[in-house]
Order: structure tokens, then C-alpha cells, then sequence
């Protein structure tokens, strides 16, 4: 028994299997870069990465980390305590190179969450340790699922919101701009955008908002809610200390709260 894999509609003659552009390719292994200096922790942070079928490399400094980015990751899980570069330095220069890798941080201070997380280095996401394998796993498997979304065109409405107040959102593009003024947005600040933009008037918890817009919900991450927020506010509010469009719920959360449109 033959089972047919290709196209039925194709010519039988033609033992080409094309493969339309875009398409993830599944057999490819994700790689990964681990920068880690804690030799012990790298080799188990690695060992359950591979796990999930990814190819990891290791890096123990800053340095060697931005030579061995100099190809293309999949993920950069990066650890901010490093001798030398340390890893904000590094997540910043990453953000500046013209390719686009997502960044896992791993820190061992609450206090580096703001720093981790806003302008200053840019990182899709952050663990504090020490954190659970399953923690890692699921963040990681939150990133890819994320990228596969981004790397299927096709499936991204064509969609332009204009927002009243000069705020405009192209979805498939994912530009933003105010009054005609290009805004620079991270990831997770124009996935945050969208989904408020999606949903004008709605009241978001920061749990929803964590399960809607990072893909999973533990407890204690809240905090990147309100920071992307006020980094969000801080880019496209008028005055962010009286916020016009991205409003607080007092007690419940966060809705958008567009202007009336205003005809331009
Ligand atoms: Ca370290």
C-alpha cells in the first residue's frame, strides 16, 4: 500500500515536491543560543532545550556570544550576570543588528526586570532564577509559537487600524506611527497595541492580558504587563502621566480608550 503524499492535482511525471515560500520547514531543528557562565546551568539549560528538539550552542561570555550571533539563532537565552559584556549590553547590541532574534533573559534580580524588559535592552521575555524546567520550557515553546505566527504571512489580515489622536497601526506591516511619525516598537509592545486596538473600550486584566498577548499566564509576571504598558504609554501618549488612549481600570486592569475619530 502506497500511501500519496503529493498533491493529487500535480503531474503525475513530476517528481518535484516544492514547497511554497514561507512555510516553516519542520525538519529544520531551531537553534538556540544559550549564554550562560555558570558552566553547570548551561549544561543543564541545554540538555532540556534539546529536549524539545532544538540545536543548542553555548556561549560563556558576552564576547563569544556576539561572535557566534553573527549567525542566525532561532533564540538567545542570555543570562545578564556575565563577566565582561554583560547581558543587557549584549541584548542591546542584538537589537542592533538588522536581523530580528528573539531574546530570553534570565536574571537573578527582581530589580533587573525594568531594565531587562524596557527601552534600555529590549528582550522579549524574562525568567527570574532560579525558575523550573517547565517554567523555561513553556516560555521558550511561547517564543516559537509567537515567530511561527509572524513568519506566516498569510495568514496576517491585511489590516490598517487608525486610531482617532493621530495613532495609526498597520497589521501586516507591523508599523506604527503618530501623525505621520514613525514609532519604534518592540514585539510584545505592538502585540499588546494590537490586541488593545482589536478590542477598543474592553477591560483586560494583566492575566488576561499575559495569556492573550505572551501566550501563558504564571503567577507573578505582572509585572511585564504594567512595564510594557508604561513603555507603550510613554510612545504613544500624548503625556503619559495622563494617559488619553491606553487607560487604567483602577482595581481591574487596562482598556484602549480611543478619542472619537476625528476626521483629518
Ligand atoms: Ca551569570
Amino acid at each position: 500500500m502506497i500511501i500519496e503524499l503529493r498533491n493529487p492535482a500535480a503531474n503525475a511525471e513530476d517528481h518535484v515536491v516544492s514547497r511554497e515560500p514561507g512555510l516553516p520547514t519542520a525538519t529544520t531543528p531551531r537553534r538556540v543560543l544559550v549564554v550562560e557562565d555558570e558552566s553547570d546551568l548551561a549544561r543543564v539549560v541545554k540538555r532540556h532545550v534539546e529536549s524539545l528538539g532544538c540545536q543548542v550552542q553555548l556561549a560563556a561570555t558576552g564576547e563569544e556570544a556576539l561572535v557566534l550571533a553573527r549567525e542566525v539563532f532561532d533564540l538567545v537565552l542570555l543570562d545578564v550576570m556575565l563577566p565582561g559584556i554583560d547581558g543587557m549590553e549584549v541584548c542591546r547590541r542584538l537589537r542592533a543588528l538588522n536581523r530580528y532574534m528573539p531574546v530570553l533573559m534570565l536574571t537573578a534580580r527582581s530589580s533587573d526586570i525594568d531594565k531587562v524588559m524596557g527601552l534600555e535592552s529590549g528582550a522579549d521575555d524574562y525568567l527570574t532564577k532560579p525558575f523550573s524546567v517547565q517554567e523555561l520550557l513553556a516560555r521558550i515553546k511561547a517564543i516559537f509559537r509567537r515567530m511561527d505566527a509572524l513568519a506566516a504571512p498569510r495568514e496576517t489580515p491585511v489590516r490598517v487600524v487608525d486610531v482617532a489622536g493621530g495613532l495609526r497601526i498597520d497589521a501586516a506591516t507591523r508599523e506604527v506611527s503618530m501623525r505621520g511619525r514613525p514609532l519604534s516598537l518592540t514585539q510584545k509592545e505592538f502585540d499588546l497595541l494590537l490586541h488593545f486596538a482589536d478590542n477598543p473600550g474592553r477591560v483586560y486584566s494583566r492575566a488576561q492580558l499575559l495569556d492573550a498577548v505572551w501566550g501563558y499566564n504564571h503567577e507573578g509576571y505582572e509585572h511585564a504587563v504594567n512595564c510594557h504598558i508604561n513603555r507603550l504609554r510613554a510612545k504613544i501618549e500624548e503625556d503619559p502621566s495622563e494617559p488619553k488612549l491606553l487607560m487604567t481600570v483602577w482595581g481591574v486592569g487596562y482598556k484602549f480608550s480611543p478619542e472619537p475619530a476625528i476626521a483629518s
